[in-house]
């Protein structure tokens, strides 16, 4: 029996941000799942780094599942051509099924949303709600702020050095794409 496909769900803008390699970037992973035959768990919307991953990924030939609440289908136009797209009732019940369908998170650059997004799954991870892993694309630094701020509640004794550690922070999107396949791929052994 085929095992099941890995699951990726992905946090990123909702806009397109001022920096062109973030675009390419969302777009090569979007094609890397594709290519890789995974699924790819987002948003449901069409704009801003969001379309981009889910449009590159659907053309690559990837499975791709959005989740949107009706509420904002005009406002990130719910994306048509989706293999399943799932209009839920509120913020709460689409983050939710988004962190369900995950085997592992990715944060790409993005804006408040992808910062609350990204906080609900390491904070369920602080607290053992769930084990997945959760990758940070960190291109030019990005993320390095919000490490440096995590950073500083460590040394203030607000959180403890593993949770930190948890989260995978990598430099590229190579280096995303091989941690992706060490957590997630095919066995080798
Ligand atoms: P942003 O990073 O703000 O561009 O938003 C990225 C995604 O996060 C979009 O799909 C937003 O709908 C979603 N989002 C925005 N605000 C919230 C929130 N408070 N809770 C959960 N998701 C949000």
């Amino acid at each position: 029996m085929t095992p099941p496909k890995p699951s990726l769900t992905v946090f990123c803008g909702s806009r397109h941000g001022q920096d062109p390699a973030h675009i390419d970037d969302a777009a090569a992973l979007g094609r890397w799942i594709g290519e890789q035959s995974w699924h790819l768990v987002y948003g449901g919307g069409n704009v801003g780094l969001m379309g981009e991953i889910a449009r590159a990924a659907l053309q690559a030939g990837a499975e791709v599942t959005g989740i949107i609440p009706e509420s904002l289908m005009k406002r990130e136009v719910g994306l048509d051509g989706l293999s399943r797209l799932e209009v839920v009732s509120d913020m709460a019940v689409r983050k939710q099924a988004l962190i369900e369908l995950a085997d592992a998170f990715v944060v790409l650059p993005g804006g408040l949303g992808t910062l609350d997004e990204f906080f609900e799954v390491a904070t369920l991870l602080q607290l053992d709600y769930h084990r997945k892993p959760i990758l940070l694309l960190n291109r030019d630094g990005f993320w390095d702020p919000l490490i440096a701020l995590v950073q500083r509640q460590v040394h203030a004794g607000f959180v403890s050095q593993k949770e930190l550690d948890a989260w995978h922070v990598l430099a590229n999107l190579e280096a995303l794409q091989a941690r992706c396949l060490a957590l997630l791929g095919p066995k080798t052994s």
